[in-house]
């Protein structure tokens, strides 16, 4: 296992109900699965069980799966993949690596994925904190969260790669004309990172969402934060809506020595 020790940074070896570190440090493992390395005064919180609950059924109903078997294809010969921001580990669970951890915030979500698939380590974690060992993975994935630049370029081996995924132009982009007056494309951003692109492309799936998946949907993008009651109506509304799912995929390599 590469998980170290949050408080001192040694390794942490895992028993049946603990993993206990080289100084005697120990942290439980949840009745699900998951463990909590998260050592932090702050409050911090991840999406909450409804968000988990919204979010899950949108996902396995489908209409993202054809970024899911990208990913995959992308991530062949993978040893050992690191995924942060994991969510309910949609993702993650579907690539084929001998060793998988999984990082998020959110013990909802965790709770989740570990109860689903038992072999990845499920962790909550800071993804700007991470508790593993440097260079340990072949491939880090970033779907939708932010981009941990500093804990990137520590925890990838020489050669490694980095995969990050986020909304391209077009994504969701009727949803937001019932929204809003005035819908804006998203701009992607250019990554600062020390990190030499390799590979990028733009995926599109465009399907037909009922008022149930719509319900979900809505919940997993940032517009239910920043969208008035009024508004929010007119998408209630809608029967059903044809939909276009567009991610920009962008690759990176760490140098190889
Ligand atoms: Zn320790």
């Amino acid at each position: 296992m590469k998980l170290i020790c949050p408080v001192c940074g040694t390794h942490l070896t895992a028993g049946n109900k603990e993993a206990v570190c080289e100084s005697g440090h120990h942290f439980d493992y949840a009745k699900s699965g998951y463990l909590n390395l998260l050592v932090s005064n702050k409050k911090v919180h991840g999406d909450d069980a409804a968000m988990v609950k919204a979010r899950t059924a949108f996902l396995e109903s489908g209409p993202y799966s054809f970024l899911r078997d990208r990913l995959r294809e992308l991530s062949e010969g993978t040893q050992v993949l690191c995924d942060l921001g994991c969510g309910e580990g949609y993702y993650t669970s579907a690539i084929e690596a001998e060793e998988k951890y999984g990082f998020d915030l959110s013990k909802d979500a965790l709770k989740h994925a570990a109860k689903a698939d038992h072999k990845t380590h499920w962790t909550v974690a800071s993804i700007f904190h991470l508790p593993l060992e440097d260079e340990s993975c072949d491939t880090v994935l970033t779907c939708f969260a932010p981009h941990a630049r500093e804990e990137i370029q520590r925890i990838l081996k020489p050669g490694g790669k980095f995969i990050f995924v986020t909304p391209g132009e077009r994504h969701l982009f009727e949803m937001k004309e019932v929204l809003y007056e005035h819908p804006y494309e998203n701009r992607p951003q250019d990554l600062d990172t020390d990190l030499t692109l390799i590979h990028s492309e733009k995926i599109r799936n465009e399907f037909v969402c009922s008022q149930d998946q719509l319900k979900n949907l809505f919940v997993m993008t940032p517009y239910v934060w920043r969208t008035k009651a009024e508004d929010r109506k007119r998408l209630e509304e809608v029967k059903e809506m044809n939909l276009t799912a567009e991610f920009i995929i962008r690759v990176y390599q760490k140098e190889n020595r």
